[in-house]
């Protein structure tokens, strides 16, 4: 027996995705840090073809510096040759030459099938190779099958069992960013828009970029508008919209929309349409490639690297013969799916498009695909509907707490208009806690949120005020005053203990029998009963694009930056900006730093730079420890490093908690405040004053009693007491320290 070592072979194929880099970067030194020798196929399937130098070993450093470049740095292609069963031979004759038999495929449905269509016939293709004396026996032999794993990589998400896939996020930060700058010129005109994204039987992006862009209507292919004169229902909610302030218009087509009989509603046409019927200025938009290009957003970065590692665990551990895995996202983990049955359905989905079974099609998609289209129904109109004559009206106060966090304001705009769609009046409460003990309450109107889908900061004012004795007095005769029947808090940490407090200071304050929510709202991701807060998205983006401006800064030099995050005592910031940027450490609050680590962190870098590292990065959480502060760790660098690299600290500040929401951030806000206020409408409804927090866990939608939060924070700490992201601490470290280093320390 040899101790031939394993070898596995990566390449992209079809469209490219922002974020495939990053996947390939994980699958390649994943391998490596195995054991195996990993060969990047450059140029897809039409690389594995042609093979020589478009099959390449990839070492360590080979894929350095990539995680964030949009694009594929393989490249792919589309090839029709491998559509034939010579193409195929001839691709594995040359994996076989040189010792493949497994292979992470990036790619979307083609790609995946054309992959599994080789693994099935590679024993006979490797029997014709014998047979031609293009391989020998024993090479065949030493190869009986074929190993694939899957990865999607489509920035349409038209994938059915991943929940999200490489590059989707990524295009809708496109999305959003070409709807936000459209909508100021088109405002300042009084303009109307109509932008055409990509998706041609998936509405995806069209939808969801509408929801982040605030836009005023939408078309998708799975749904396609009820009435057959949809031109002139458009007509009529856009012109209201006109006649209540709007000064813009936005409408949003997906490339593939079509009416119910299958006839394609373009851009072109809406334009028409509407400078027909309205009289409007109208220009139309087509995004095309943008859409694709430019660096992979942060969730693109970490989720594609787990993705190429697990895939990597796939091939290495699955039995030869087993189901190959699609390697997807579900509920906010990664999972394998069975691959050619995610192919199926996601085939299905396009036929029923296409044989205009649109119920079939929208069944696919899921319950909160359904969800996020009736709500942007309701969000988009610009006149609601007339309350419910039977039912009393309630009067729901929005408000916040806790420091500001992007995805406050869609959060308001959501609250308000589906809270007066459903007949009930909607007050504001400025400035936190504070303003409910001031009594600084107002009315809002349909249009007083018009703009604020998009909008960072918080209009509504914000602060950390937790009441305290005679103030919840106050509150209560405000509560009565302005006659608030249920509360809704977006906001953080003491945004919690405020409503907690409340809700345990009822048998005292009878004003407090209302029902009330929390939304979470901060950057910090410290809240219970929730994986992701609002803001946390949008912060995370922040840090890492001001890395990758500070590692650009750093080409010519031996340096060593120390960067310092937000997250107070909780490291989620740190720990997935660390995964995003391939920071080589990260300190977290979680864990502490002692000197012990420093000493072999110090030793470890000091290697890395001997060995001719250029750069090296520390993510440092701003909490992580109160002695070994992050200028501490930078003279204590400094002075070992001595004349073998430098070192620069960055803390980051502020520009954390600012910036326009992200679209991840400005569709949670708009999904988990409408929900919030369903449930403030239930429990008015029913006179039941219970207190809730919601939050997104699993990928779903939950809400928990309020009896249940101290249960679930770690006060001391302030923090949750599970958080699911530190399983992915092991992670940073595998995809930064080559397997030489393992045994340094
Ligand atoms: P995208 O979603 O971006 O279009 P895709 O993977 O679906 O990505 P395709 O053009 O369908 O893109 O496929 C990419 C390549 O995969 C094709 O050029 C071809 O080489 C291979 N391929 C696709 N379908 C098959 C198939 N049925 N049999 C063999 N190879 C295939």
């Amino acid at each position: 027996m040899t101790n031939t070592p394993i070898r596995i072979g990566v390449l992209t194929s079809g469209g490219d995705a922002p974020g495939m880099n990053a996947a390939v970067r994980a699958v390649v030194r994943t391998g490596i840090s195995h054991g195996c020798e990993v060969y990047a196929i450059y140029e897809g399937y039409k690389g594995l073809i042609q093979g020589g130098t478009l099959i390449r070993r990839m070492d360590w450093s080979s894929v350095g510096g990539i995680i964030q470049r949009g694009g594929t740095i393989i490249g792919t292609a589309r090839s029709a040759e491998f559509r034939t069963r010579e193409g195929r031979r001839q691709a594995a004759a040359n994996l076989v030459t040189l010792g493949i038999d497994r292979l992470v495929i990036i790619g979307g449905d083609g790609s995946l099938t054309g992959a599994d269509l080789f693994r099935r016939e590679w024993p006979e293709l490797l029997a014709e190779l014998v047979a031609a004396g293009t391989i020998s026996e024993a090479q065949a032999a030493a190869h009986p099958h074929l190993r694939i794993a899957g990865i999607v990589g489509s920035i349409d998400n038209d994938f059915c069992g991943t929940d999200m896939t490489i590059g989707a996020d990524t295009a809708l930060h496109r999305i959003t960013e070409a709807i936000d700058a459209i909508s100021s010129t088109a405002a300042s005109h009084q303009r109307t828009f109509v932008i055409e994204v990509m998706g041609r039987n998936c509405g995806y992006l069209a939808l969801m970029g509408a929801i982040a862009g605030g836009a005023d209507w939408a078309f998708i292919p799975e749904m396609p508008p009820q009435m057959d004169d949809w031109e002139q229902h458009m007509c009529d909610v856009l012109r209201i919209g006109r006649e209540h302030g709007r000064r813009d218009s936005i409408v949003v087509v997906a490339e593939g929309a079509c009416d119910r009989h299958g006839k394609p509603i373009t851009a072109h046409y809406v334009k028409k349409v509407l400078e027909e019927r309205l009289g409007e200025d109208t220009r139309v938009t087509i995004l095309g490639h943008v859409q694709r290009g430019g660096a992979p957003s942060a969730f693109d970065r970490w989720m594609s690297s787990l993705l190429g590692a697990t895939a990597v665990e796939e091939l290495l551990n699955a039995d030869a013969d087993a189901e190959p895995k699609l390697i997807g996202l579900r509920e906010n983990r990664v999972v394998r799916l069975p691959l050619m049955t995610c192919v199926s359905d996601t085939r299905q989905v396009a036929e029923a498009i296409a044989q205009h079974d649109y119920e079939r099609a929208i069944a696919m998609r899921g319950n909160s695909f359904v969800e996020a289209y009736r709500t942007l129904g309701t969000l988009i109109q610009s006149q609601p509907s007339p309350p419910d004559r039977l039912r009393r009206g309630h009067r729901f106060a929005v408000m916040h707490s806790g420091g500001p966090a992007p995805g406050m304001n869609t959060a308001v705009r959501a609250a308000v208009r589906i809270g007066i769609d459903r007949g009930h009046t909607m007050l504001g409460v400025r400035n936190g806690f504070q303003g409910l003990i001031d009594g600084d309450i107002f009315e809002m109107d349909w249009m007083s949120v018009s703009g604020w889908a998009t909008m960072g900061g918080a209009e509504l004012g914000t602060n950390r005020k937790i009441p305290q004795g005679s103030e919840l007095y106050q509150i209560a005769r405000n509560i009565e005053r302005f006659g608030i029947d249920g509360i809704l808090m977006i906001g953080g940490w003491a945004g919690y203990q405020a409503a907690y407090k409340l809700y345990s200071e009822r048998h005292i304050f009878p004003a407090f029998n209302i029902p009330i929510i929390c939304l979470p709202a901060t950057i910090d991701n410290n809240l219970p009963g929730s994986e992701l807060s609002l803001g946390a998205d949008t912060a995370l983006n922040s840090i890492v694009h001001a890395v990758d401006r500070i590692k650009q800064s750093a080409v010519a030099s031996r340096r060593c930056f120390i960067v310092e995050v937000m997250g107070r005592d909780c490291g989620y910031l740190a720990l997935m900006s660390g995964l995003a940027t391939g920071a080589e450490r990260v300190y977290l609050p979680e864990e502490g730093i002692n000197l012990r680590t420093l000493q072999s962190d110090l030793d470890e870098m000091m290697e890395w730079f001997r060995r001719g590292k250029r750069l090296s990065l520390i993510i440092r959480n701003e909490k992580a420890n109160p002695i070994y502060t992050t200028s501490f760790i930078c003279s204590l660098f400094e002075e070992e490093g001595g004349k073998l690299f430098e070192v620069r600290q960055a803390i980051l500040g502020h520009l954390q908690q600012g910036g326009d929401p992200s679209p991840f951030d400005r569709i949670q806000a708009t999904r988990l405040a409408v929900r919030c206020i369903e449930f403030l409408i239930e429990h008015a409804d029913r006179q039941e004053p219970v207190g809730a927090f919601i939050g997104y866990r699993g990928g779903k939608v939950q809400v928990h009693p309020i009896e249940d939060m101290p249960r679930l924070m770690d006060p001391v700490h302030a923090r949750p007491r599970e958080q699911w992201w530190l399983a992915l601490r092991q992670m940073t470290r595998l995809l930064t320290t080559p397997p030489v280093f393992h045994q340094v320390e």
